[in-house]
């Protein structure tokens, strides 16, 4: 059988439009520049992957979980260095207007967008946090910003999970929230929005032992990408050297093979003592951790960040997912293949066709399916078509309920795979599924 894999960007769009994964956001009123709205296949899979994140990071003894506040103390900014140095360097073009990141493209070379020559303005610091008022007065003072990472929400919060949780080191907090970047350049679908959520964890450790925490970060976090379903050969590091952020003594980065071309997915972070060090001279409050098990040694823990943006990984599911079976002939299909952890809908039950007595039978099916997993049921035109579209959204195994099925109390079930069809008993479903899904 021939198959062809995500070439080309467009295809994913149309297929998560059609299929509804993704529409752009205030789509009727002609959409706001990148930004984008899950559906309801898209919010399932996004529920899927932070529970599975979540999973991974929290149901483990050395790490607890907040949700800090998407707004807040403005300070919290000036001390991370955000206020001063969360830049981009942006060029304009003179003749057609557009704007660029000057590190993103060649500055000898024509205009990307109206190829005019040397029509670049001088790379100049841009800020990419969003501001905001708070308040009914709307002066100076009010100026908030919507946070451009969650990360700073654990540090100002490292205090309180401590002591509140009877913590020593090393531990971690761990978070999922929305982040905003007033980007220059965003773009390729959801790759790169002004509004994206992160899942961050930030992993306090013993000044010191940073070097085996990253490698023991680093080991964790790709496997956690291969068990999403990822294809290994599509995961490379990333060793950013000596080309560090100004907080950092190391760092790396898991990239994906996208259709648009290797780039980050997750970032894994030495951010030394630099946050909590900046926090506790920013606020004037004592940070410092006693260490028991060293002679009541007091010192600013170091800190192992492990970053990874939920839409972007989403966007990578989607794309390693997308594949083409026969294309351009008759049989042509296409399936989002997820591993049924990350499938939207796990299980499609289908009465053949819209009948009483089929449907009696289908609906308790149903009921007492969706009691464990997230079903959808479809009576609405040809089986064939009914077919299409589970593979379209990934869903695992399609049961379908015939004539034959009031006789033989059994349905067929077909694997969205290998399209082979089975017949099971009724009795012997629930078993089934749990066999084949694992869960
Ligand atoms: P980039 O170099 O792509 O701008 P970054 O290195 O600034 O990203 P981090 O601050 O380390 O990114 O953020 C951690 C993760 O958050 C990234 O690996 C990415 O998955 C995600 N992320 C960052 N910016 C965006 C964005 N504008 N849209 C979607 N996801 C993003």
């Amino acid at each position: 059988m021939k198959m062809k894999k995500l070439e080309d960007m467009q295809d994913l769009v149309s297929l998560c439009k059609r299929r509804g994964f993704i529409f752009q956001s205030s789509e009727i009123y002609g959409g706001l520049g990148s930004c984008w709205d899950y559906g309801p296949m898209g919010v399932e899979l996004k529920r899927n992957v932070k529970d599975s994140w979540w999973k991974a990071m929290t149901f483990r003894e050395d790490i607890d979980g907040i949700d800090a506040a998407i707004l807040m103390h403005p300070q919290v900014w000036k001390a991370s260095g955000h206020v001063d140095g969360f830049s981009d360097p942006l060029v304009d073009c003179k003749e057609c207007k557009a704007r660029f990141r000057a590190d993103k493209i060649d500055l000898s070379a024509p205009c990307p967008s109206c190829k005019s020559k040397d029509s670049f303005t001088e790379p100049r610091d841009f800020n990419l946090m969003f501001e905001t008022t708070m308040g009914p007065v709307k002066d100076s003072g009010s100026t908030v910003y919507l946070r451009p990472e969650t990360a700073q929400g654990i540090f100002v919060n490292f205090l309180n999970v401590q002591t509140t949780m009877r913590r020593k080191l090393p531990f971690g907090i761990a978070q999922i929230g929305k982040s905003f970047r007033n980007e220059i350049t965003p773009g390729n679908f959801t790759f790169r929005t002004r509004e994206f959520e992160q899942m961050e964890m930030q992993y306090f450790i013993k000044p010191g032992t940073q070097k085996e925490a990253m490698e023991k970060w680093k080991e964790i976090r790709w496997k956690w990408h291969v068990d999403q379903g990822l294809t290994e050969s599509k995961l490379r590091w990333h060793d950013h050297g000596t080309e560090l952020a100004h907080y950092a003594d190391a760092a790396f980065d898991i990239e994906y093979e996208f259709p648009i071309g290797w780039d980050e997915m997750e970032g894994i972070h030495s951010r030394t003592d630099f946050d909590l060090g900046r926090h506790a001279e920013f606020s004037g409050k004592n940070l410092n951790y006693v260490d028991q098990a060293d002679g009541n040694k007091k010192y600013i823990p170091y800190v192992l960040e492990t970053a990874v943006g939920c839409d972007r990984h989403i966007l990578a599911l989607l794309c390693d997912a997308y594949r083409v079976e026969n294309p351009g002939e008759k049989e042509e299909r296409v399936v989002l293949g997820f591993i049924p952890k990350m499938a939207p809908i796990k299980v499609a039950v289908m009465p053949l066709m819209k009948k009483e007595p089929l449907e009696a039978v289908a609906r308790p099916l149903l009921e007492k399916l969706q009691t464990r997993y997230k079903c959808e049921y479809d009576v609405a035109g040809s089986i064939g078509k009914r077919y299409r579209r589970q593979d379209e959204i990934g869903t695992p195994y399609c049961i379908t309920v015939d004539y034959d099925s009031l006789e033989d109390n059994s349905v067929t079930v077909r694997d969205r795979d290998s399209m082979a069809q089975e017949r099971i008993k009724l009795e012997d479903i629930e078993n089934y599924l749990l066999t084949k899904l694992g869960f």
